[in-house]
């Protein structure tokens, strides 16, 4: 989630995070020669979270998909960074937040990809549970979403052509939190989308579990941070600060 009127419950006793990076014009969506950014941060709809595209030579996957309301301007930056949308393997959300996920169905359908969540979020989005799914908050209805793998462990393997994600999985913000960890160009990439929180007890977030999966996601000393609202952090000083400065 961003920060709407709601949603400033944990993260307004934090600090200021430090700035994110700022790409130049031309290398907006660039993260490494592998992974893009094709959603949010201006590039869809001003509701979106980050969508990020992983692309490992043709096996490709997205994480989040956005409210949905740019979808076709979505397609167009996936196609336009010449990923053809068949490509496209697994659509991994992070939890189940409307802001992530509204545009999940509409991307299985384009690309037929399979939607892969962690419990109990990948409950809420079979059930279209509006309060949980945070749809309400958006003034939007969740629809109830099939979800085709079911994470249901702390840490599982995902496979991407001949190269692996893992996701982990961080309760906290949502009960079924999920940051997903790969390799790309030596460095180690974390595509963590609400790091920061809010933190609310319609969400039913925790927040014993959310310290604890801030300390979990520093273990994993990641060198690229893709975060849902905030950007991308590069250096693991320089996420660790970011992280921490939430706790
Ligand atoms: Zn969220």
């Amino acid at each position: 989630m961003g920060f709407g009127c709601q949603e400033c419950i944990s993260t307004s006793q934090a600090e200021s995070p430090p700035r994110q990076e700022e790409f130049p014009p031309d290398e907006t969506m660039k993260i490494t020669g592998e992974i893009y950014q094709v959603g949010g941060g201006g590039l869809s709809s001003p509701e979106d979270a980050a969508i990020y595209l992983i692309d490992f030579k043709g096996h490709g996957a997205l994480v989040d998909a956005g409210c949905g309301h740019f979808h076709d301007r979505v397609m167009g930056n996936i196609k336009a960074r010449g990923t053809k949308p068949d490509a496209i393997q697994y659509l991994l959300l992070t939890h189940c937040h409307y802001d992530h996920t509204g545009g999940a169905e509409d991307i299985r359908k384009a690309t037929g990809c399979l939607v892969v969540a962690h419990e109990p979020d990948a409950s809420f989005l079979e059930k279209g549970d509006d309060e949980v799914t945070a749809a309400r908050w958006y003034g939007e209805k969740m629809e109830p979403l099939p979800v085709d793998r079911r994470l249901i462990l702390p840490r599982e393997e995902i496979p991407l052509g001949d190269r692996t994600l893992e996701a982990v999985h961080i309760p906290g913000h949502s009960p079924g939190s999920v940051v997903y960890l790969t390799e790309s160009e030596g460095r180690r990439v974390l595509f963590g989308q609400d790091v920061h929180g809010p933190l609310d007890s319609s969400l039913l977030s925790n927040r014993d579990d959310y310290l604890r999966s801030l300390e979990l996601i520093i273990s994993l000393e990641a060198d690229i941070l893709c975060e849902g609202h905030y950007g991308i952090y590069r250096g693991k000083t320089e996420i660790e600060n970011f992280v921490r400065s939430f706790m």
